[in-house]
C-alpha cells in the first residue's frame, strides 16, 4: 500500500485526485486531507477515505469539523500550523493542491519529510523559487509537476538530458477571452472570466487563465523545474488544449505530450510515476478534433506574460511580489471591486513601486516579501 496526503482536498485538483484514488482504493492509505473551511465536505471525504487526520486552515471552522467527525475516530485539527503539522507526517506522496501562496508553508513541510510531492500549487514555487528547489535537494524529496504543461514537459524529457534541449514550448489555451478586443476586456464580468472553454478549474486559476497570468506563473514555474535558461522557454497559444506542451531537442526533434483536457491525466501520471494507471478519461480522438491551431501570444491585450517574464528576469523577490499582487487583484476582481483589465495593471504598479527586497533565502523571507507585497497591492487598489 502507498500512503498519501492531499493538501486542498476539497478543490478541483483535490477532487480529481480523490476520483483516481477511488479507482484504486486497495492501493492507497490516506493519511491527511485538508481544506480551508468547508468542514462538512472535508469530514465526508475523510470518512469515505478513512483518513487519519482532517485539517481546516481556518481555525474558525474547526468546531464544525469536530462535530462532523464525531464518533469517526478521525483526528480533527485547525489553523495554519496544523496544516504544516499534517503536511509533515511522513507519507509516500503528497498532492499539493492548495491555491495560492497560502500553500507554501505546508508544501515546505511536506518537502522536509523527504517524500514525493506532486505539485499543483504553482504559486508556492513561483514565490519561493530557489528556496523551494534548494529544500527539495537538501531533503532528498522528489518534485513531480501536476500542472498539465509541466507534466507534459516532464514526460517529454524522460530518457533525454536537459543539456540537449533547444526549446521548451508551453502551450496556452488563451482562455475564455482570447478573441475579445481591449475595450471588450475592460467590461468582462467574473462569470465570463471563469467560464473556461476547455478546463474545469477553481475560480482563481480560471481568472489567471483569462488574464494569461496563469501562463506567466507557469513560465516561472518551468524555469525552476527545468533549468534550461529563461531565453529557451516560450509560450504558444493553442486554443484546443490537446498538446499540453513540447520539448524541442538540438537535433530538431520535437516531443509533445497530447491528451484530453482533464487534470486526471497529469495527476495520474504523478500518482503512478514511473508507471501508468487507468484514469477512466475519454481517449483522445484526433479525427473528431479535426484541427490543431497555434498563435503567438498578444501581450498588448494580455500583458501578464510580459510581466511574469520581466519578474523572472529580475529574479530575487520579484516573482513573489508579482504573485502576491496578482492574488490580491484577482480576489478584488472576483469580489466585483475592480475591472478585469485592472488586474495586470495593478500587478505592474505593485512591481514598479516596490523597493524590491533582496532575494529570499528562507521560508520566512518569502512570507515577509509576500505579505509586504499584498499590503502594497491593497493600498494601490484602495481596498481593505
Ligand atoms: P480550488 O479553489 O478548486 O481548490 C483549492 C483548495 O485549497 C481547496 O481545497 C481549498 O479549501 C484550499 N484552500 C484555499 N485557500 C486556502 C487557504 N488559505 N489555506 C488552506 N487551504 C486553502 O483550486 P484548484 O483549481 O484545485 O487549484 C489548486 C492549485 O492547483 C492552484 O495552485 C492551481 O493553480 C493549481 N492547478 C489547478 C489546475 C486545475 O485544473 N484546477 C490545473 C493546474 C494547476
Ligand atoms: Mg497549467
Amino acid at each position: 500500500m502507498r500512503s498519501i496526503t492531499i493538501l486542498g482536498a476539497t478543490g478541483s485538483v483535490g477532487a480529481s485526485t480523490l476520483d483516481l484514488i477511488r479507482r484504486e482504493r486497495e492501493v492507497w492509505r490516506v493519511e491527511a486531507l485538508t481544506a480551508n473551511c468547508s468542514a462538512k465536505e472535508l469530514a465526508a471525504l475523510a470518512r469515505e477515505f478513512d483518513a487519519k487526520v482532517a485539517v481546516v486552515g481556518d481555525e474558525g471552522c474547526l468546531a464544525d469539523l469536530r462535530e462532523a467527525l464525531s464518533g469517526s475516530g478521525i483526528e480533527a485539527a485547525g489553523g495554519r500550523s496544523a496544516l504544516c503539522e499534517a503536511a509533515a507526517r511522513p507519507v509516500d506522496i503528497t498532492v499539493a493542491a492548495i491555491v495560492g501562496c497560502a500553500g507554501l508553508g505546508p508544501v515546505m513541510a511536506a518537502i522536509e519529510q523527504g517524500g514525493t510531492i506532486a505539485l499543483a500549487n504553482k504559486e508556492a514555487l513561483v514565490s519561493a523559487g530557489d528556496v523551494m528547489t534548494a529544500a527539495v535537494a537538501k531533503h532528498g524529496a522528489t518534485l513531480l509537476p501536476v500542472d498539465s504543461e509541466h507534466n507534459a514537459i516532464f514526460q517529454c524529457l524522460q530518457g533525454n538530458t536537459i543539456e540537449e534541449v533547444r526549446w521548451i514550448t508551453l502551450t496556452a489555451s488563451g482562455g475564455p477571452l482570447r478573441t475579445l478586443s481591449a475595450d471588450e476586456l475592460h467590461a468582462v464580468t467574473p462569470a465570463q472570466a471563469v467560464a473556461h472553454p476547455n478546463w474545469d478549474m477553481g475560480a482563481k486559476i480560471s481568472v489567471d487563465s483569462a488574464t494569461m497570468m496563469n501562463k506567466g506563473l507557469e513560465f516561472i514555474e518551468a524555469h525552476h523545474l527545468f533549468p534550461v535558461g529563461l531565453d529557451r522557454i516560450r509560450i504558444v497559444v493553442h486554443p484546443q488544449s490537446v498538446i499540453h506542451s513540447m520539448v524541442e531537442y538540438r537535433d530538431g526533434s520535437t516531443l509533445a505530450q497530447l491528451g484530453p483536457s482533464d487534470m486526471k491525466v497529469p495527476i495520474a501520471s504523478c500518482l503512478a510515476w514511473p508507471r501508468r494507471m487507468e484514469t477512466g478519461c475519454e481517449p483522445l480522438d484526433l479525427v473528431a478534433q479535426g484541427e490543431l491551431t497555434f498563435f503567438a501570444p498578444d501581450e498588448e491585450r494580455f500583458p501578464a506574460t510580459r510581466l511574469a517574464r520581466e519578474a523572472a528576469e529580475a529574479g530575487g523577490s520579484a516573482p513573489a511580489v508579482l504573485n502576491a499582487a496578482n492574488e490580491i487583484a484577482v480576489a478584488a476582481f472576483l469580489d466585483g471591486q475592480i475591472p478585469f483589465t485592472r488586474i495586470a495593471l495593478s500587478v505592474e504598479d505593485t512591481l514598479a513601486q516596490s523597493d524590491l527586497p533582496p532575494a529570499p533565502t528562507s521560508l520566512d523571507d518569502v512570507l515577509a516579501v509576500d505579505s509586504a507585497a499584498r499590503e502594497r497591492a491593497r493600498a494601490l487598489l484602495e481596498i481593505a
